[in-house]
Formats: C-alpha cells, sequence, structure tokens
C-alpha cells in the first residue's frame, strides 16, 4: 500500500507517524513545501517574545523521517492531483503514484496590496524570524492590523516587548466576526489599559499614518487555495467537503486539519476547525481510515488565546450567522463575558472574554446537547 500525504505540517506529519504505527510495511510519502522539519505555529509567539529558543519550536529530529521510513519530499508544491490514474505532479515535475491520498495543506494567509520591508505576517517560520528582525530595528511603533486570532497574538507579542502598540482593525472592535458587542466592549477597555492605541473602522493600515520606522504586523486571516484540488474534481467549499471520516467525495482521497471543511457530527453542520488539536485529531483519524478503519471524527473544537492578559476563547461552533440566537452572561463591566450560539435549541458554541471558568461547561454542553438553561455557569 502505498499512502501520500500532500502538506507536512502538524496534520500530514501526524497522520504519517499513525500510519507507520499501524502498518510497518506500508510506503508513506510526505510532501511539504517548507524546507524545515515539522515545528509548532502554536509556539512561535513564544519564539517571537523570547520565551522559547528556536530549537525548541521543532517537534522532530530531521533523522526521524529516515529513521521511521517515511518518505520526506521536502521544499516541493504539489501543483496536480490525478485521480483517475492516482498520481500527484509536484513542483520539480515528478509524478509521486499513490493508493490512498490524504491533502492535509492548511490555508494561506491573507496579504494586503500594501508591501514594503517593515510589513510582517505570522504564519510560518520565515515570517516569525522577518518578523523578529524588524522588531530588533524598530525605532518606530508596533502597528497590528486584523482583529482576528493572529492579530491578537501580535499585539501580545508588541506589548510583552514593551512597544508602542496600534491595534487597527475594520470591525467596531476586535473579533467582531465571533464576539457580541459586550464582550467586544470589555476587549477593548482591556487593550485601552494595557496602553493600546485602538483603531477601529479602520479601512487600510495606512488610516493610521504608518511610517517606515514602524513595525506593521497584518493578521487579516487565512483562506485554504482550493484551485488546484477543485480542477482534480475534489469537491470544495470553503475548504474541502468532507464527511467525518474526513474522506472526499472522490475514492481514497481524505482531507484533514485546516483544509478540511468536515461533517461536524457534535454540532451538526460542515465547518472548518482551525486549530491545532482538531489539526492532529483529524490527522490520526484521516490515518486511521485510510489503513482501512472506518472512524468518524468528533471533538468539541476550542481556540484560546491571551490577549495581553485578557482570556480570549472560542469553543464549538461559533458562527453568528449559522446559530439561531445567542445568549450573554456576565458584563464588560464585571469583567467577564460569555456569549452562548443557539441552534435548534441546543448549545453548538461559545465565546468567553475574561471567563476561563465557564470553558468546561460549555465544552460538556455542547458535547451532550444541552439546551442553554441546561448549561450550569458560575
Ligand atoms: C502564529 C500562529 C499561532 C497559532 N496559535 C495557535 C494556538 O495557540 N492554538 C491553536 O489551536 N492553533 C493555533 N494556530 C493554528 C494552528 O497552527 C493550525 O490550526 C494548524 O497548524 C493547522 O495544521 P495543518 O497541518 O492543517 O496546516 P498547516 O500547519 O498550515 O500545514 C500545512 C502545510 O502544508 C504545506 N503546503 C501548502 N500547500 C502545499 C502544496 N500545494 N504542496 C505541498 N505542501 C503544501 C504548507 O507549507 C504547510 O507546511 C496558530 C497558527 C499560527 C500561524
Amino acid at each position: 500500500m502505498r499512502h501520500v500525504i500532500i502538506g507536512a505540517g502538524i496534520s500530514g506529519t501526524t497522520a504519517a507517524e499513525e500510519l507507520r504505527k499501524l502498518d510497518e510495511t506500508a510506503e508513506i510519502v510526505l510532501i511539504g513545501e517548507e524546507h524545515e522539519v515539522i515545528y509548532s505555529r502554536v509556539l512561535l509567539p513564544h519564539y517571537a517574545k523570547g520565551i522559547v529558543s528556536r530549537e525548541k519550536i521543532f517537534l522532530k529530529k530531521e533523522t526521524w523521517y529516515l529513521d521511521k521510513n517515511i518518505e520526506w519530499l521536502c521544499g516541493v508544491r504539489c501543483e496536480e492531483i490525478d485521480t483517475v490514474n492516482r498520481f500527484v505532479t509536484i513542483s520539480d515535475g515528478r509524478e509521486i503514484p499513490y493508493d490512498k491520498l490524504l491533502i492535509t495543506t492548511g490555508a494561506e494567509i491573507q496579504t494586503l496590496p500594501y508591501d514594503g520591508e517593515n510589513v510582517c505576517y505570522f504564519q510560518t517560520l520565515g515570517d516569525t524570524e522577518h518578523l523578529i528582525a524588524r522588531m530588533a530595528s524598530c525605532s518606530g511603533r508596533g502597528v497590528v492590523y486584523g482583529g482576528s486570532f493572529i492579530a491578537s497574538e501580535l499585539i501580545d507579542l508588541f506589548v510583552h516587548r514593551g512597544m508602542s502598540t496600534v491595534a487597527a482593525f475594520r470591525g467596531p472592535w476586535m473579533f467582531s466576526r465571533i464576539l457580541d458587542a459586550e464582550s467586544g466592549a470589555l476587549v477593548t477597555t482591556h487593550l485601552k489599559r494595557v496602553g493600546v492605541d485602538v483603531r477601529p473602522g479602520s479601512e487600510t493600515p495606512e488610516s493610521v499614518g504608518v511610517t517606515p520606522d514602524d513595525v506593521v504586523a497584518v493578521g487579516v486571516g487565512i483562506a485554504p487555495e482550493l484551485g488546484w484540488v477543485r480542477d482534480a474534481g475534489i469537491e470544495t467549499g470553503r475548504g474541502i467537503l468532507t464527511n467525518a471520516r474526513l474522506e472526499t467525495n472522490v475514492a481514497d482521497v481524505y482531507a484533514a486539519g485546516d483544509i478540511a471543511e468536515f461533517d461536524d457530527l457534535v454540532v451538526g453542520r460542515r465547518v472548518m476547525a482551525g486549530n491545532w488539536p482538531s489539526a492532529v485529531m483529524q490527522g490520526r483519524v484521516a490515518a486511521r481510515n485510510m489503513a482501512g478503519a472506518n472512524e468518524e471524527f468528533q471533538n468539541v473544537s476550542s481556540y484560546a488565546t491571551n490577549l495581553a492578559g485578557l482570556d480570549i476563547i472560542a469553543v464549538g461552533d461559533t458562527d453568528r450567522a449559522a446559530s439561531d440566537s445567542t445568549v450573554i452572561v456576565g458584563s464588560a463591566s464585571a469583567g467577564g463575558v460569555t456569549q452562548l450560539f443557539v441552534r435548534s435549541g441546543k448549545l453548538v458554541g461559545a465565546t468567553l472574554v475574561g471567563r476561563n471558568h465557564d470553558r468546561k461547561a460549555v465544552t460538556d454542553g455542547i458535547k451532550a446537547g444541552l439546551a442553554v438553561g441546561d448549561v450550569k455557569l458560575q
């Protein structure tokens, strides 16, 4: 059996590791665009802060691939999939045949039509090292543009480094796609309290008057690149569409991690997870199914960040447009707000700002499909 995995990030690498555990003799090919050994993206902010050394962010040694008899093709991009003749074409022109194929290519960062040496993104190790170099030579402010989790990491980083920090974003408050006005007010008040210059309604980074001395760090979201997948006849929506077993519409082709738009059995609709634990777990489930199991992925996903001392957590399905109603618990003035997302009478998601203590109750409530009234918050 020949397993080919496209994308050597955490989901793909976990899948390769799991496949080797399940089958000592299978051929496993792991194709990745990046040159580095697998590293933790979650640790990149800690590396940028100087809390974690460069060597600590790597999750495997270079010899690991050889030891596990995993053929690791690094620094090459998969460009085409032929699902009829079962091979993929990579950027150096080689054609790699497969029996089972897994796509774990994650998502690409959205860029702005705004360029310059002082503009930084935050997705890869290379981005992080560029950011570190810019911060070291910066004599101006740290200007963060964007209102998402990555923007939050960037603000946290600049505040941690003691830089004069600007938070500029389009919406009325940060995380306005998922947070209600009360939660948003709490985030804004907190940012101002720690000295951040908060600029809502900013259409571009330039609208805050950027100078060449500033570091401009952009975190305006990610989106998967799907053209080459679609060309192969694989169904896509916002990501690659899969069932709960992470199978696509094409036989023996699977998707996992940030690129998968999977049938989420917990919340009852197709979603994209976009977080590290789900990418790991999906890599494992996809691998087991490639090896012949019939396993469904089930997990209440969550993403937690600490924004300069304020904990912000999203649990389950936090798409406001896909919920029937929301319930707010707590208040900005009390220092904590939990927003509960309800669909068909059941709790499907929650955002917690300054209310970590609700995390277990909402996670258990989502898992059990409880009505909001049955979720016991403190
Ligand atoms: C700075 C930062 C901090 C984060 N912090 C957290 C956190 O605290 N908690 C959390 O849960 N999540 C966090 N995340 C998100 C988390 O890292 C992702 O959800 C996770 O990495 C997704 O794993 P993946 O394997 O699906 O995709 P990725 O990690 O994106 O890996 C995909 C890989 O595929 C490669 N690739 C893409 N296209 C091709 C192609 N055509 N051919 C070959 N290779 C290709 C890419 O180069 C990449 O190496 C953070 C992300 C970043 C960037």
